[in-house]
């Protein structure tokens, strides 16, 4: 036989079919609320100032050169990172037992981990990850190239558009003790549903009782709330409680930075022992994965992170970036609520968090807002606030009403 004539054929990718079929479609008011990515008010990708500056400061600098970075990647960049995600005065930096790689952005975070999961975790039965259902859809394919089995955890309830929070209880309660469950540590991608802090603190307790393992996801810090401090505060009490656990951390969103793919591994051990033994089988597999990390986006969020002055500028663009979609959720709940009466509870519009809303509408609304109001969403009904606008968002809400109704 003819070689590879026996590979089947994969589907393309959902989200980004569903952005070539935007980009093809003329109609002059389509709307695009598929796109993972930060929109300005004109739906244009938006170069943060801060980052302009940082790219400034890197040009003139007459002592960069291209050599490789170390096998765990810059470190200005990788203790910083630690640094803004745990906070300066985590225990587990002072007692010198995180240890930190830099990685392929948020993606290459999750690999790392998988893949350590895989080769070193004291499995005591079948390597297995629990998801949050449903969950980003490249956490199962993720965990399945490194041999590991998704399983689903209750999370989201369609009934109430919010958190299924006793059956997540009883799956962290029911699984075997030692079981590893991946949690996002804030703005939930796809349903925008986060656990509240009371919630955050019963998990760890169970976590806690039945030596449950916490893979922490973290690819919107600050870009939630606006607050770079509170978007971390799960992962922070988690440290605190010592719960067993690991944070993949991507700049992709907070930074603005999605193709330059800057992020970060944080492996938090019990003993610096410990550490010392994880940082050296991570640097080994690093080594055979990518041998040594991308510099120039490191380089950025290390010039932004160890200078005071860069980093309460980068706080003030997160905060533009955060207020606007924030924005975008108090409006829409408006004019959905106030003005066209739309049937049903929208205010899971304004407590839902971060880059995306599950709208609670079937597949076939979803279909239906595509096929006659030119508007781009997944079939799960998950909206990018992003994608809407001062322009837009009328357009969107009434669009939205004429299908609920
Ligand atoms: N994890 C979640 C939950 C995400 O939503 C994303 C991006 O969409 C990522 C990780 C990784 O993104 P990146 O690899 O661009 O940092």
């Amino acid at each position: 036989a003819e070689t590879w004539q026996d590979v089947p054929l994969a589907p393309p990718d959902s989200i980004f079919k569903l952005t070539a079929a935007y980009k093809a479609d003329p109609y002059p008011q389509k709307v695009n609320l598929g796109v993972g990515a930060y929109r300005d008010d004109d739906n244009n990708p938006w170069v943060l100032p801060v980052i302009k500056k940082a790219t400034q400061i890197l040009l003139n600098d007459p002592t960069l050169d291209h050599e490789y970075l170390p096998i765990t990647g810059l470190p200005e960049f990788t203790a910083a990172a630690a640094r803004l995600i745990l906070s300066p005065t985590s225990p587990a930096l002072a007692e010198g037992r995180v240890v930190s790689v830099q990685t392929i952005s948020g993606t290459g975070a999750n690999h790392l981990g998988a893949l350590f999961l895989s080769k070193f975790y004291n499995w005591d039965g079948p390597k297995q990850v629990y998801l949050s259902d449903p969950t980003w859809a490249n956490h199962h394919a993720i965990f399945r190239n490194v041999g590991i089995e998704p399983l689903n955890y209750p999370y989201y309830d369609p009934k109430t558009i919010g958190l299924d929070f006793n059956g997540f209880i009883g799956t962290l309660e029911s699984a075997a003790p030692r079981s590893v469950f991946l949690l996002h540590a804030c703005a939930h991608n796809p349903t925008g549903v986060d656990p509240t802090g009371e919630e955050w603190e019963k998990i760890a307790e169970i976590m806690l009782s039945k030596k449950h393992y916490a893979f922490f996801d973290c690819a919107y810090q600050g870009f939630a709330s606006g607050d770079l401090d509170k978007d971390s505060s799960a992962v922070r009490y988690f440290v605190e409680k010592g719960v067993p656990m690991l944070v993949c951390q991507s700049f992709a969103k907070n930074a603005g930075l999605y193709g330059e793919r800057v992020g970060a591994l944080h492996v938090v051990p019990p003993t610096k022992d410990a550490a010392d033994r994880v940082k050296s089988q991570l640097s080994v597999i690093q080594r055979s994965e990518i041998s040594n990390p991308p510099s120039h986006g490191a380089r950025l969020v290390a010039l932004i992170l160890n200078d005071a002055g860069l980093f309460e500028e980068w706080k003030r663009d997160i905060k533009t970036m955060a207020g606007r979609i924030i924005d975008m959720r108090q409006e829409l709940y408006s004019v959905l609520s106030d003005e066209l009466k739309t049937p049903g509870s929208w205010e899971h519009i304004i407590n839902q968090i971060g880059m995306f809303s599950f709208t609670g509408i079937s597949a076939e609304q979803s279909r239906e807002l595509t096929e006659k109001a030119h508007i781009y969403l997944t079939t799960n009904g998950r909206i990018s606030m992003a994608g809407l606008n001062s322009h837009n968002l009328r357009y969107f809400a009434e669009n939205l009403d004429k299908v609920v109704r």
